[in-house]
């Protein structure tokens, strides 16, 4: 198929030094396809809507979706999968961490068949031991509690064909790890390699706490299994604590002289099984947390403006 159309989605929220780089780069490495590139405006409060706006009126291909407020980088993907019309769909940040150039890779792996292609970082720059290292543990973890492989070191950067993103749009659940959901879908993938640059200006918008978050809301998302783990530590703990009891009895019949002493056993033993009790109400608790979101079924974004769409 040479004939098609690609949109190129851009979540940007506070990106006003960001969009006009990026432009730059993006159309030149796109122009010999038929594109759009949409940009979905997170609630920015700086000029970012409006350097969009001027973009978009010298290139029709140039699209917006504006928010009413900021409603986060997993919604305003989503926003974009639903009004892309392209065969293909990539995925960017604002920020020029993932090089443009990388789409047309993509692109060619699509065109030999693959429905998936994921940008794969090689290596990051500008980013600190502290980010790397904690995402390679969250990979680790999420997939130990997974049911869902979730690839390694790949992100939001991705191509997907216009199959995957009807799948995508008609999920009923909210898209809070959309890279998970694009996993579990498990249609044919393929992978590009390229090496993560430093962000373009401003700073990452994902600081620790968000992250922690992101994470937990894919582990959440993905898999019941921390539900299973609370049980098998309640089993545990509750075992230890008959065979003490048996413990006990035996030395009290057959030792009746022995001293009572251990008050700090006991106090360390509260102590460890509040906090496993606390632990397993918290994981029940998130569960619940993301029952009632789904039911209160709340739109996940409103759109106050849409330019060239
Ligand atoms: N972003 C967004 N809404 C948000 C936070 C971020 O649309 O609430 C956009 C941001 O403008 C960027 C992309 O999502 O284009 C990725 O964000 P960032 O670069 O801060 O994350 P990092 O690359 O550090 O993980
Ligand atoms: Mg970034």
């Amino acid at each position: 198929m040479d004939n098609f159309l690609l949109s190129v989605i851009v979540p940007v929220y506070n990106e006003e030094n960001n969009v006009k780089p990026l432009l730059n780069r993006i159309l030149p490495a796109i122009k010999k396809y038929n594109y759009e590139v949409i940009f979905v405006d997170d609630g920015s409060t700086d000029k970012t809507p409006g350097l969009i706006k001027q973009a978009a009126a010298k290139n029709q291909n140039v699209k917006m979706i504006s928010f009413n407020r900021n409603f986060g980088h997993q919604m305003a993907l989503s926003a974009g999968y639903e009004a892309a019309r392209g065969d293909a769909v990539a995925t960017i940040d604002a920020d020029l961490q993932d090089p443009p150039e990388i789409i047309a890779k993509m692109v060619d792996k699509w065109q030999k068949g693959a429905k998936i292609v994921y940008g794969k970082r090689q290596e990051r720059q500008g980013e600190n031991f502290f980010k790397t290292g904690t995402a390679t543990l969250f990979y680790k973890l999420m997939n130990f509690l997974s049911d869902t492989p979730i690839p390694n070191e790949v992100g939001d950067f991705r191509l997907i064909d216009k199959k995957v993103v009807i799948y995508l749009n008609a999920l009923k659940e909210r898209p809070s790890f959309l890279r998970g959901l694009v996993a579990w879908s498990g249609f044919p993938t393929e992978y590009v390699y390229f090496k993560r640059d430093k962000r373009l200006t401003g700073e990452t918008h994902y600081g620790f706490f968000k992250m922690l978050n992101f994470a937990l809301d894919g582990i959440m998302s993905f898999s019941t299994k921390p539900l299973r783990l609370a049980t098998y530590f309640g089993f545990v703990s509750a075992s230890l604590g008959f065979l003490g009891i048996i413990y006990e009895v035996f030395k009290k019949v057959l030792y009746p002289e022995s001293f009572v002493t251990g008050w700090i056993g006991i106090f360390v033993a509260v102590i460890f099984l509040g906090g496993i009790q606390l632990m397993t109400i918290g994981i029940i608790g998130e569960y619940i947390g993301k029952i009632y979101k789904e039911i209160q079924n709340r739109p996940k974004f409103l759109i106050k403006e849409k330019i060239n769409l």
